[in-house]
């Protein structure tokens, strides 16, 4: 019998999870829900918006299906390491062994969407924006929507109710599938915001500066204090744009009020980074909001033989190892093999990812708390500490791992077995990590 698929969220996790199931055959039928308008045919809007950089993890998942990594290739940039600034204007060079790709998240969305809607129809596959998820009733197995209009306001009276045989919440890290979880037996979530907060930044083409000279297909940083620093990627288009993060509390970020203020505030402190931004960005960013960022911890990804929560529903985590979407891509790989493995048992399938997925998962929530450490000294030690595993792996790679961000993007080594090679650093760091938010 043809499963009723229901999938609330179309972002990155949600849209190759239906590539998945539709390329099993007639086996499935395929709504996916999200609250937001359609992102191909509004605004691009920068608020909502920042790079991603797809390592090995995300891309293995991406390419099991046809077409769908040339498409992600197409709107991303190929990166081949990093520079970090230093204020005194030295740089330092980080080359990667293996480049990889930084795409726009929206864009990566937008990717997979066309090539989703390219090669299914209406008979199998059907998409509803501006749908919210609001309720879920796991017994019923019906699912509750608020209808919103262009500016995201409920309609009234336009609420509708589906029903499903399968339920993915692949609604991101606010999941309504899984906060209703919360009312079913023995389901566990813990949330956790992390430690430092981010706001996006947008610049021009630094080319077009003169005397700004930013080498192409690298991420650049530029580090204050382990807790604060600028991250930018080039865009497709010759822009570059990232993120700055700063501690949730004690920070200045939210003390400035002018654009001025804004430009001083990157002046003092981001010189090279001031210099690329004009007064419009600086008006913009004051007016983008300070994002938080949640780390999600569940017991179980599933629920009977009828739910299951995959992507930051399921794990959200901070970016700064840069894995959240990897990881949410990777789960869909995971499942896949799952129903492989069990011949489309749902219910067998659905219990294994919980099984399979978990160990990894909360490692990598581990992992990106405690990536580095909030103590300057320490975080010296580990930048140094990385940069000699580099070498030594290189020279002696019988005798040497590679170093933890080499582990994270050049393999596919589940995040469990990298947190315990690295389990004396990671507890360092979270003993760090835990008298600095002690003292704020
Ligand atoms: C600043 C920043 C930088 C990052 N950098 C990286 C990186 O370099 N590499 C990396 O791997 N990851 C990175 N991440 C993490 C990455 O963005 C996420 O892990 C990834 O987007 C998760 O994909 P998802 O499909 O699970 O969820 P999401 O991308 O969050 O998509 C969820 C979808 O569900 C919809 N939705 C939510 N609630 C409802 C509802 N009630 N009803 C209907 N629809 C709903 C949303 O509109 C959205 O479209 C970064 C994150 C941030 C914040």
């Amino acid at each position: 019998m043809v499963k009723k698929v229901a999938i609330v969220g179309a972002g990155p996790s949600g849209i190759l999870l239906a590539h998945y199931l539709l390329r099993r055959g007639d086996k499935y039928q395929i709504d996916i829900y999200d609250r937001l308008n359609d992102p191909r045919l509004v605004k691009f809007s920068k608020s909502r918006t920042f790079s991603i950089a797809l390592n090995d993890r995300g891309m293995n998942a991406l390419r099991k299906i046809e077409g769908v990594e040339e498409a992600v290739k197409a709107i991303s940039v190929e990166t081949t390491g990093s520079i970090n600034h230093k204020k005194n204007g030295k740089m330092r060079r980080m080359q990667r062994k293996k480049p990889f790709l930084t795409a726009d998240r929206t864009n990566l969305a937008i990717a997979l969407l066309n090539a989703l809607t390219q090669k299914y129809d209406n008979s199998r596959l059907n998409i509803h924006f501006n749908s919210k998820c609001i309720q879920v009733d796991f017994a019923a197995k019906k699912l509750k929507f608020e209808k919103l209009d262009e500016a995201l306001t409920p309609i009234s009276e336009a609420d509708f109710t589906v029903d499903y045989d399968l339920l993915i919440g692949a609604d991101g890290v606010h999941s309504v599938v899984r906060e209703s979880l919360l009312t079913t037996e023995f389901f566990e979530c813990n949330q956790k915001y992390y430690r430092n907060d981010y706001k996006t930044i947008f610049l021009p083409n630094p080319n077009e500066k003169p005397g700004v000279n930013l080498e192409t297909g690298k991420i650049h940083s530029w580090i204050l204090d382990p807790n604060t620093a600028v991250l930018l990627v080039y865009q497709l288009d010759g822009t570059i744009s990232g993120v700055i993060y700063f501690p949730h509390k004690k920070n200045q970020i939210v003390g400035l009020s002018t654009s001025e203020e804004v430009l001083q505030f990157f002046q003092d402190n981001f010189p090279e980074v001031a210099q690329l931004m004009p007064k419009e960005e600086a008006e913009a960013f004051l007016a983008r909001p300070v994002s938080s960022v949640l780390t999600i911890r569940c017991n179980r990804y599933h629920y009977s033989d009828s739910v299951l929560l995959i992507g930051d529903a399921a794990h959200a985590v901070s970016p700064s190892l840069g894995q959240g979407c990897n990881a949410a891509l990777e789960d869909v790989a995971v499942f896949d093999k799952l129903l492989d493995q069990y011949s489309d048992d749902i219910a067998l399938a659905l219990e294994q990812f919980t099984i399979n997925r978990k160990e990894d998962a909360h490692a990598l929530a581990e992992l990106s708390e405690n990536a580095s450490p909030s103590s300057s000294k320490l975080f010296i030690q580990f930048l140094i500490r990385q940069r000699f595993a580099k070498i030594l792996h290189k020279i002696f790679p019988k005798y040497f791992s590679p170093s933890m961000r080499d582990m994270m993007d050049d393999s596919t080594l589940p995040y469990s077995k990298i947190l315990n090679l690295y389990k004396g650093w990671i507890s360092k760091f979270k003993k760090s990590n835990e008298k600095f938010l002690a003292n704020l």
